[in-house]
Parts: structure tokens; C-alpha cells; sequence
């Protein structure tokens, strides 16, 4: 397990959560957060994998289809290039709430998995999340967990998390930026 790497949340932290509507159903509707590009920028300068770990319970529901987040994924990938950053691999999990699948978070299947197929170190790795959900997940899989104030989660909640990140900052360019200055 060599590798190190940044776990990153999409929605809340990526991409502005979708408000009225649960989840993002196309391309349209995904709005790059001001800064993240950047961030994104930032990572690939840096030794460490980036990856996506999201909850997309939207396809498991029949509220979006896989080939709609397969398309959404392709325009983010292609947009983050475009701007000279760097995402290396995407994992979601797709399954409803009711499945009691071990890859939906706040459970840590999708960082199992990514760390088998690209041999990551997760105890050295960092976890991005704007919800309590995401640092239950890092957590559990001993990682170190940012919380960024971009999405679900306001500041005067972050106090009182049923797991508390190891840092708590602003934005993902923030989160990055504490990142890259930690050993
Ligand atoms: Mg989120
Ligand atoms: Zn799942």
C-alpha cells in the first residue's frame, strides 16, 4: 500500500449541492464551487491520488439513470483537465438507502475499495466531506478528515459532529491548502 491519496466528496465540496432537488441529473445543473478548480489545480502538484468518493443514491431510487452520472462524470473529468487539475479515479455508490450496501457512507466500502485496486495507504491518505457522513467514513478507515464549509454543514454545527474532523476550514482550496502543507 504505497500510494497516498485525497478522498474527496463531489457534491458540497466539488460542485455546489443540488438544493431543492436531491440530486444532480445533468450537466447543466453542476456548478464547479468558486475556487475548486483550483484546488483541483493545486493537487496535481502534489505526490497524492486524487479520487471521488460520492453517494449517488439518486440511480438506486430511479430518480437518475447510471448513464445520465456516467455523462455528468465524463463533463467533470473533462473540465478538470481542462483547467490543469487532476481527479484520478471517481467511486460511487449508487445503491438506495434500503439496500444496506457497505459502500454507502457514512460506511467505508468505497475507500476499501479504491486502496485494493490502487494500493493505497489510507492511514496516510485525507478524506474531503461538507457532511458528518463523510468524516463517520475517513474515520473509520483511519484517515485524517477535512470538513469544508461549502455544502450541507454550517459552522455553528461543525462543533457538534457525532465525529469530529481533524480540521475544519472554509472551502476546498483551504482544505487543500492544509493538505499539502501536512507531512
Ligand atoms: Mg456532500
Ligand atoms: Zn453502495
Amino acid at each position: 500500500m504505497r500510494n497516498r491519496a485525497v478522498f474527496l466528496d463531489r457534491d458540497g465540496v466539488i460542485n455546489a449541492s443540488p438544493t431543492q432537488k436531491r440530486y444532480i441529473t445533468s450537466w447543466e445543473e453542476f456548478r464547479f464551487l468558486p475556487g475548486a478548480l483550483a484546488a483541483l489545480q493545486a493537487l496535481k502538484t502534489s505526490r497524492r491520488k486524487v479520487i471521488v468518493v460520492s453517494n449517488q443514491a439518486g440511480v438506486g431510487r430511479g430518480i437518475l439513470q447510471a448513464s445520465q452520472l456516467r455523462e455528468i462524470t465524463r463533463r467533470m473529468l473533462q473540465a478538470t483537465r481542462a483547467a490543469g487539475g487532476r481527479i484520478d479515479a471517481v467511486y460511487y455508490c449508487t445503491h438506495s438507502p434500503e439496500e444496506g450496501c457497505p459502500c454507502r457512507k457514512p460506511r467505508a466500502g468505497l475507500l476499501r475499495k479504491a486502496a485494493r485496486r490502487l494500493s493505497i495507504n489510507l492511514e496516510r491518505s485525507f478524506v474531503v466531506g461538507d457532511n458528518v457522513t463523510d468524516i463517520q467514513m475517513g474515520a473509520a478507515a483511519g484517515c485524517r478528515t477535512v470538513l469544508v464549509l461549502t455544502g450541507i454543514t454550517e459552522r455553528k454545527d461543525a462543533k457538534q459532529m457525532a465525529v469530529s474532523p481533524d480540521k475544519t476550514v472554509r472551502d476546498l482550496q483551504q482544505a487543500v491548502g492544509w493538505i499539502l502543507r501536512q507531512r
